[in-house]
């Protein structure tokens, strides 16, 4: 298994593989859910040996409600959600609609499973959701998607979310370039939510988490405070910048007590 892993440059979860740990369900373990096997929970476990996985996977799903809000506040009422996940609660059209009830949210996801837990938990009847089973790699295939176009006017500012997703980008698929594509379709006025990975502050525990992942259907890669920085080109970055998680923002006291504040650089830029 590590050695295919290994050796496929960009590696895509093909179909349900119980005994590959999957990035998804491994989040999902993190979380506390249960739409996970045995070999993601070993998998997970080890993290969680690392650090407080769970604190940290919480205080991201903390700030996309934070961030959602703030974004739809300013007027954003449409949506495209990059590496949606296996989340049962707070998603993001949940968080939108505390605001504007008629948002409109594109989910998109490579993973197979995932999207067959989004079809069944987010779409229903709702005419105002959509999935897309999409890489991020090609954003030329999600922007131009019949199911993105017809929820998404881009003409009108968007919000574009990068949660927890583009720290399995190698700098061989180029985040950069995807975050780019993104924002030349975007209108100004719209927000980048975007949150990554890092291991600045233990560099030791970044490589033990790395080679777990190595052997899962996803690579992690950490990157420091400028290369996530650089994913904001051509944006405004709103206060605080680009943070640690606890940082931006925090509604309540206990969220910026949350362990493991920084293993995440988080950001919200403005598309003037
Ligand atoms: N965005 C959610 C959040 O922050 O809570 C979920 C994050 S989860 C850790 C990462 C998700 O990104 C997984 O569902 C995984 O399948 C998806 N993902 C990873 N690489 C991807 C890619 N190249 N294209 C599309 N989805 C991807």
């Amino acid at each position: 298994i590590r050695k295919a892993a290994m050796t496929n440059p960009s590696r895509v979860p093909t179909g349900i593989n119980p005994n590959v740990p999957n990035a998804a369900r491994m989040y999902d373990y993190y979380l506390g859910g249960k739409d996970n096997f045995a070999a993601d929970r070993e998998a997970a476990e080890k993290i969680m040996a690392l650090g407080p996985s769970r604190e940290i996977c919480l205080a991201n799903r903390r700030f996309l409600g934070r961030a959602i809000r703030h974004i739809a506040h300013e007027g954003i009422k449409q949506f495209i959600d990059l590496g949606t996940g296996l989340p049962n609660q707070n998603n993001v059209h949940e968080v939108a609609r505390t605001v504007h009830p008629d948002a409109r949210v594109v989910y998109v996801d490579y993973d197979p499973v995932v999207i067959v837990h989004a079809r069944a938990l987010l779409a229903g009847t709702d005419n105002n959701i959509t999935i897309v089973h999409a890489d991020v790699r090609e954003p030329a295939t999600i922007l131009d998607s019949p199911e993105t176009t017809r929820l998404i006017d881009f003409r009108e500012p968007v919000g574009v979310v990068f949660l927890g997703v583009l720290h399995y980008l190698t700098d061989a698929d180029d985040p950069w370039s995807v975050v780019a594509a993104f924002r030349e379709r975007m209108a100004p006025g719209s927000g980048l939510i975007v949150s990554h990975l890092t291991d600045d502050a233990h560099p030791e525990v970044g490589v033990a988490a790395r080679e777990v992942y190595d052997e899962a259907d996803a690579p992690l890669v950490h990157r420091s405070h400028d290369q996530v920085s650089r994913m904001f080109d051509g944006f405004r970055v709103l206060e605080p910048g680009v943070a640690h998680v606890a940082e931006w923002r925090p509604d309540e006291a206990w969220e910026k007590e949350l362990a493991g504040s920084e293993w995440w650089y988080v950001g919200v830029g403005h598309k003037p």
